[in-house]
């Protein structure tokens, strides 16, 4: 197919890093980045069709970060499909043929972080609340990744979604922090219609809990109708939130100013609420904005 062998054309994927620097010596204008962890679904392609819009060449990092998992957590099961991430990303690119994607997918982690580098990059005070208090060192490891894999690829705007809001807040925090050169882009939650948030892990879930899972997504739809925009129904919420939470399955669920990620909301703008439901094994994370007056 003539068509796709011209996409083709535009793509590379390199597994090395020395390879990968090369690559971007070669690359005289501003790039977009998007760092992902693979097994790509909308939501990371709605990632790259930003990038894309912004830059004619977008560099996409697939790698499963062993940092940013906990020893029982789900980094040996966690979904590798690189084959499929590339037609996706082929997919997307058909709609910007003078553009170009390079994929970064290094298989061995030494790739990323070299035996002989022991930097750890950890953001203050962020990291250790709410999901960075339930998974310990998990933001150090996110952080980590980030900060190598900007040093590697010298983007000048990098794009994360905001379906990981803490995450979010703490790459922001780093890139001030360090004062890197990089403007961070926090793009939009792609859900499913019934309102699941996209995530590679859904697939873990079985049929039944995945209609189950649907109650992440209404309470956070709940809480944010009865704060309906005023801040005078923000302690109607907290008891709603308050009763919920006897259901043990919530590992979380707190509203937090957007931009500070305090607890103390009594002057917030803007406010998030945020959740982790746990469904068997499965933690399933997701959160929702309401400005408030
Ligand atoms: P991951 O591969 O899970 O590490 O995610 C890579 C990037 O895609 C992160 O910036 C995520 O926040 C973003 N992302 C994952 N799921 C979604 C979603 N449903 N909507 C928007 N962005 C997402």
């Amino acid at each position: 197919m003539s068509h796709g062998m011209r996409v083709k054309n535009m793509i590379k994927c390199i597994l090395k890093t020395s390879d990968l620097i090369k690559e971007r010596q070669t690359e005289l204008l501003d790039i977009g980045f998007v760092p992902t962890m693979g097994n790509l679904h909308q939501g990371h392609i709605s990632l790259l069709h930003e990038a894309l819009k912004e830059f004619k060449t977008v560099y996409f990092s697939i790698f499963v970060n062993p940092k940013q998992f906990g020893p029982s957590e789900d980094f040996n099961r966690y979904p590798r499909t690189l084959e499929r991430d590339i037609e996706l990303i082929e997919n997307t690119l058909i709609h910007f043929p003078d553009s170009k994607v390079i994929i970064y997918a290094p298989e061995n982690p030494d790739e990323v972080f070299p035996k002989d580098r022991h930097q750890v990059i950890s953001v203050n005070g962020l990291s250790t609340v709410l999901e960075g208090k339930i998974r310990p060192g998990h933001f150090d490891g996110v952080a980590t990744v980030v900060y190598r894999l900007f040093d590697i690829i010298k983007p000048s705007k990098a794009y994360f979604g905001l379906k990981d809001y803490q995450q979010y807040l703490v790459i922001k925090q780093m890139v001030n922090d360090l004062a890197l050169p990089i403007k961070i882009q926090g793009m939009p939650i792609i859900r499913e219609i019934e309102g699941l948030a996209l995530s590679s892990r859904n697939q873990y879930l079985t049929a039944e809990q995945k209609s189950t899972s649907l109650l992440l997504f209404n309470t956070l739809s709940i809480i944010k109708n009865i704060i309906d925009q005023k801040r005078v129904n923000i302690p109607k919420a907290n008891s709603f939130i308050t009763e919920t939470l006897k259901d043990p399955n919530w590992n979380y669920l707190e509203i937090r100013d957007s931009e500070t990620f305090s607890e103390d909301i009594s002057h917030s703008k803007n406010i998030t609420i945020l959740a982790v439901y746990q469904m068997g094994s499965t933690r399933l994370l997701d959160n929702m904005q309401v400005e408030v007056q």
